[in-house]
């Protein structure tokens, strides 16, 4: 397994720090790659004007100085981008038809050691807490239009409850193929009357011998079709409130467990988001994450880094965006030049471009903190409240070309979706 703090890749040389903000989407430095995207792919903008003046050009832009990656970093962002574009952007389309994206790919990612990194080395994983690769993976994502691999939601939301929640013989049972990628997983706290305030969740879980009895029903599940564990937020005691709350890992086979209807959604279209139902399943006691009845209190205890996860996601895609606008800016040609070359114009991309870089930078200060332990639940607040989940859609509604469905799709409910969650979602 490749470490990823140590990678080699053939794909390309090693890069400099600062080399992953010359290598958005709008930019000339990577032709090759820009155009075996999975959202340029083949297309040609339409209304290139081929007697435009070559004179009428936009500013070169300087990329956002960056200090929070080491070298390892962008060697691990090549391998990343090198497996993202082998192994998911070919499958865009299928995907995004589908809802749902191929278990092939999340081997593949667990060959590489893209999975639970920071699973012990005892379990299969390297040991190693750097959020930083978390970041460089969702920066990638975005830079290379990915679509529907959930991969953070295992790495950053899931990963620290299978492994600081579990018991050694829940860990031998679940962690090994948790990194290898076969064991896929999901976590199941929403209902269809219970979002935001999960206190008013009403799946139960009554203990009987060695078991409990689980009721109930879960609603946009992330993975929730895939996935082979399914850690469930459930009431153990009723009269408790949050204080009653426990979480139970369900796995596939279970009776009593069954899978609804894969959500048809406006965005993530290409992840499946499903319904799922608990009719008296058995489960044995042995598979309780953490202590009973504290459940709340676990799932509140990694918010901040979760919060910084969303935010992160954010400006990436908001990047994105920026890219796609800008160079649509530079390609479509009005009255002999391209439309970004009027002032209007260049005052709307230079104020995106500033708002960005501005958040940018703290969204990096958030994260140093983060891998320095520091990262307080007021920062991480202000860093998903930031107002770059506002960009990508001024960007799409002022520039990306309408006619890419499965462009526009990703970028705008990416972020639409990320406001809604108030208090304690995740995902
Ligand atoms: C693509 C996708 C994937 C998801 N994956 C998962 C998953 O894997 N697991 C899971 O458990 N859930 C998942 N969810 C559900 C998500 O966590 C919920 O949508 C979220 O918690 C919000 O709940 P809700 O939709 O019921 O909105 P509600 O709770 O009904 O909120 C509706 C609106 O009211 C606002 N609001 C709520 N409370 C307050 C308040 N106190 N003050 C002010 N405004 C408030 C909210 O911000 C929101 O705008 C997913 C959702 C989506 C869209």
């Amino acid at each position: 397994m490749v470490r990823p703090g140590a990678v080699r890749v053939s794909a390309g040389r090693p890069r400099s720090r600062t080399a992953s903000a010359r290598r958005r989407p709008a930019q000339k430095a990577q032709p090759a790659a820009v155009a075996g995207r999975g959202w340029r792919a083949g297309r040609e903008l339409p209304h290139r004007d081929p007697r435009a003046r070559p004179s009428a050009r936009l500013p070169k832009e300087e990329p956002c100085r960056r200090t929070v990656f080491t070298e390892e970093h962008e060697q691990f962002r090549q391998m990343v981008r090198a497996y993202l574009e082998k192994e998911c952007v070919p499958h865009t389309a299928e995907w995004f038809a589908a809802g749902v994206v191929s278990r092939e790919a999340w081997r593949k990612a667990g060959e590489l050691g893209l999975l639970a990194w920071e699973v012990p080395e005892e379990y299969g994983g390297l040991g190693i807490k750097d959020f930083r690769y978390s970041v460089v993976i969702a920066e990638e994502i975005a830079a290379t239009g990915t679509q529907g691999i959930t991969l953070g939601l295992h790495n950053d939301v899931v990963a620290p409850y299978l492994i600081d929640l579990t018991t050694p013989g829940q860990r031998r049972r679940w962690l090994p193929g948790f990194v290898s990628g076969e064991l896929l997983v999901a976590i199941a706290m929403s209902e269809p009357g219970a979002g935001s305030d999960l206190r008013r969740i009403t799946t139960t879980a009554r203990r009987d011998g060695d078991d409990y009895i689980l009721n109930g029903t879960k609603t946009f599940i992330s993975n929730g079709i895939l996935a082979d564990l399914v850690i469930v937020v459930a009431r153990t005691e009723p009269e408790a409130g949050h204080r009653g709350m426990s979480l139970l890992v369900v796995e596939e086979g279970f009776a009593g467990f069954e899978r609804g209807r894969k959500l048809d959604k406006i965005g993530h279209r290409a992840q499946d988001t499903a319904e799922l139902f608990f009719n008296d399943v058995r489960v044995p006691a042995g598979n309780l994450l953490g202590e009973p009845g504290k459940g709340f209190y676990h799932l509140m205890r990694n918010l901040p880094q979760e919060r910084l996860g969303i935010a992160v996601v954010a400006i990436a895609q908001a990047e994105r965006a920026f890219g796609v606008t800008k160079e649509y800016a530079r390609d479509r040609h009005a009255f002999g030049r391209p439309i970004g070359a009027f002032q209007v114009n260049r005052f709307a991309l230079a104020e995106m471009k500033t708002k960005l870089d501005v958040a940018r930078v703290y969204i990096d200060r958030c994260v140093q903190a983060a891998v320095d332990g520091e990262l307080t639940a007021e920062e991480a607040a202000e860093a998903k409240c930031a107002q770059v989940v506002e960009l990508p859609l001024v960007a799409v509604s002022k520039g990306v070309p309408k006619l890419d469905k499965i462009l526009v799709v990703s970028l705008i409910p990416a972020t639409v979706s990320r406001r809604v969650p108030a208090c304690v979602a995740p995902c």
